[in-house]
């Protein structure tokens, strides 16, 4: 089946489903194939509640890029241990790939970001077949028209069991749930990545108006989608 007719069928057979029953039901299409992408950032704990609701043990692919806040570090820990997730791997940039991208976010955050995330994540997800984010339409930023099953070029498939979802569903979601928030929240930042790349944003401003702001980049290449989409 080529990649194209592959994503076809997932669409037909799953296109409407959303939150813990996609995620069933991709763990039952991808067994030992299926792993998850988490920032663990402003919002990443509804995802992964779901993800423990289905299945502690799926992978879950952490990217510390180096340059992340303190608060992140301890937040991940901190959630980890809250939902009981037995499998987050914690992945790091080549040790020559990060001499070459000190302080690169001052000057090429494309090379930056490629160095830091998509290298490191391109080495982590071999073996996988399918790969899970939280990204969600409401977000913007080229968001917009996320699908909740699609693929990138290279015929990986990408899940956003999130990609529906609303500001008001999210928040119920921490409520229902009890769930720890990252303590930058309360400081404002809405989308939190790298402390050089992060600032606070203003309520009637988009959720990630924050993220390298200033410049035209609103991604850091992680979750490119195309060929077959
Ligand atoms: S978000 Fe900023 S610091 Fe982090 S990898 Fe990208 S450019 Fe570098």
């Amino acid at each position: 089946m080529s990649d194209q007719d592959r994503l076809f069928r997932l669409r037909q057979a799953h296109g409407e489903l959303d939150g813990a029953a996609l995620l069933a039901a991709m763990r039952t299409e991808f067994p030992g194939r299926l792993a998850v992408v988490s920032s663990f950032g402003a919002e990443a704990a509804v995802l992964l509640a779901l993800v423990a609701e289905v299945d502690r043990t799926l992978p879950v692919i952490f990217l510390d890029t180096g340059e992340l806040f303190d608060e992140t570090l301890a937040y991940q820990a901190e959630l980890t241990a809250f939902l009981g997730l037995g499998a987050v791997r914690t992945v790091r940039p080549d040790p020559e790939d990060r001499r070459r991208a000190e302080e690169l976010w001052r000057t090429d955050v494309d090379a930056c970001c490629h160095l830091r995330k998509v290298l490191p994540l391109q080495r982590a997800q071999v073996g996988f077949e399918a790969l899970v984010d939280g990204r969600k339409r409401f977000h913007g930023g080229g968001r917009e028209d996320l699908q909740t099953i699609d693929a990138d070029r290279d015929g990986l498939i990408k899940i956003s069991p999130l990609a529906r979802w609303g500001q008001a569903e999210i928040d119920a979601a921490f409520a229902i749930r009890n769930l720890p928030r990252h303590p930058l929240v309360a400081e404002g930042y809405r989308s939190i990545g790298c402390w050089p790349c992060s600032r606070p944003t203003a309520p009637d401003e988009p959720v990630r108006a924050g993220r390298w702001a200033g410049s035209a980049k609103s991604e850091c290449g992680i979750h490119e989608t195309g060929k077959t989409a």
